[in-house]
């Protein structure tokens, strides 16, 4: 049997934490509290579809904590999603905020639905009765959605809408913060659609400073060319490294001297998967784990990293863009074939650190220069990254280990102080 389904996704993520919490010796206390998300919101709803016929729907949103601030986290739009999916990413979230340092607890949310099969209309009319359904359960200083698989800036401008126009005249232009990633015209921040793969680079920065290694001389392998793979990939060529392979739904693409992302970037927009891609070979997806890198990069879904993945890879550094992409087993396989690891709950965390930046430009009406965010975002990675090293030289943990102590540490002070109420 294969690493993958011995357990449920959720359980993996809370062996993440609690094998932290064991190594801070961590209040029994918090660790309960923490294992349960504390509110599980499942809607079913209706839509009537373009033939007149009415198919229902069923959406999450899993609301884990908010000790540190309003719930925070994207909406996922795949066939795939399901309550232990969108449970474990919620808990994810609520140690990748406390870890960045910005003031938002953790959820998730998600609708089972493959996108790809349904007309705009119908998607526009899916994401509206949605967010309806979903009503005084999110909210700007409540819980606060923003994009995930499947979704994008349209897909925010829509819930944001429909959201404005289900609240009292008076508060519907204060309640543009209700999500985040929102297009520039509506709200959104300049530097938010490229900001996660953005932050992944700068990820990869931070370990080329720590290792002195040069960015330049870094051959790359991808999976998923959506929004995070697509922009980090693209960025990191045109800082020299070479991107040789890629893969996501439709294929799997290798070209030993470079692939051209810029025109990959368009070719997947215009064709929608890396299939066909001229100038490349076409290869297995198998291929893409032995694939001759020194980086991989996975930015697509849970669980690619398996065992017997882990043990024919020739890249010797993960970069975790995706969430939960490596199994615990995985995990094991990479640590004792010295293959380091950048933790998504770090790696991937530029996303949610420029929702923060959109919001409070929101909540101040203001709009921030490119510059301004990518500085910010910058900085923010960085000082995150160094304080999971600081932990992980500390302690002599893996950097996952220290990045969930950092995330822990915060938690623990705030419910110190405020107590577990009554
Ligand atoms: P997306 O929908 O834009 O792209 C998903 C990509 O995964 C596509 O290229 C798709 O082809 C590929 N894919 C789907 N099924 C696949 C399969 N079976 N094999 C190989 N590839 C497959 O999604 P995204 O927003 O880029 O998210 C990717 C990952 O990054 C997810 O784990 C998500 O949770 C995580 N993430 C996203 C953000 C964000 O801001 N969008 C932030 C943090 C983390």
């Amino acid at each position: 049997m294969s690493d993958v389904g011995q357990r449920s996704l959720h359980q993996a993520a809370v062996e993440q934490f609690q094998r932290a919490a064991d190594l801070i010796d961590l209040d029994p206390r918090y660790r309960e509290i923490l294992t349960y998300p504390k509110n599980e919101i499942i809607v079913n709803f209706p839509v009537t579809l373009d033939d007149g016929s009415l198919q229902v729907f069923t959406g999450y949103r899993i609301q884990h904590s908010n000790i540190l601030g309003p719930y925070k986290g994207g909406l996922r739009f795949n066939p795939n999603v399901d309550l232990d999916e969108v449970r474990a990413l919620a808990a994810w979230m609520t140690f990748k905020t406390a870890l960045v340092g910005v003031p938002f607890g953790g959820a998730k949310g998600g609708v089972t639905i493959d996108p790809g099969d349904y007309s705009e209309r119908e998607m526009r009319a899916v994401v509206r009765r949605f967010t309806h359904a979903l009503g005084s359960n999110i909210g700007p200083d409540h819980d606060i959605p923003a994009p995930d698989m499947g979704t994008n800036a349209q897909t925010m401008d829509w819930v944001m809408d429909t959201y404005a126009n289900i609240s009292p005249p008076g508060f519907r232009q204060s309640v543009k913060g209700v999500v985040t990633g929102k297009s520039v015209e509506c709200g959104g921040s300049v530097g938010r659609e490229e900001a996660t793969g953005r932050g992944v680079l700068y990820s990869l920065r931070h370990w080329c400073g720590e290792t002195e290694t040069r960015l330049d001389e870094l051959s790359i392998g991808v999976q998923g060319f959506g929004n995070v793979g697509s922009f980090f990939a693209v960025q990191a060529a045109e800082q020299g490294c070479t991107i040789k392979a890629v893969g996501d739904h439709t294929g799997t693409i290798i070209n030993n001297d470079g692939l051209d992302v810029v025109k990959l970037f368009d070719w997947v927009r215009e064709k929608g998967g890396v299939a066909g891609f001229p100038s490349a070979d076409t290869a297995d997806t198998e291929d893409l784990f032995t694939a001759d890198i020194d980086v991989f990069v996975p930015a697509a879904l849970e669980n690619q990293i398996t065992a017997e993945r882990a043990k024919v890879m020739k890249a010797h550094l993960v970069i975790e863009a995706a969430n939960g992409p490596t199994t615990p087993e995985g995990e094991l396989v990479l640590a004792e074939r010295g293959v380091q690891v950048v933790p998504d709950i770090l790696a991937n965390a530029g996303g949610v650190a420029v929702s923060y930046f959109e919001w409070l430009q929101n909540k101040s009406a203001q709009a921030w220069s490119y510059e301004e965010v990518d500085e910010r975002l910058r900085e923010l990675m960085w000082q995150a990254h160094d304080r999971v090293v600081q932990v992980r030289d500390e302690l002599g943990c893996s950097r996952r280990d220290a990045a969930y102590i950092v995330a822990l540490r915060r938690i623990t002070k705030v419910y110190d102080r405020r107590d577990i109420f009554p």
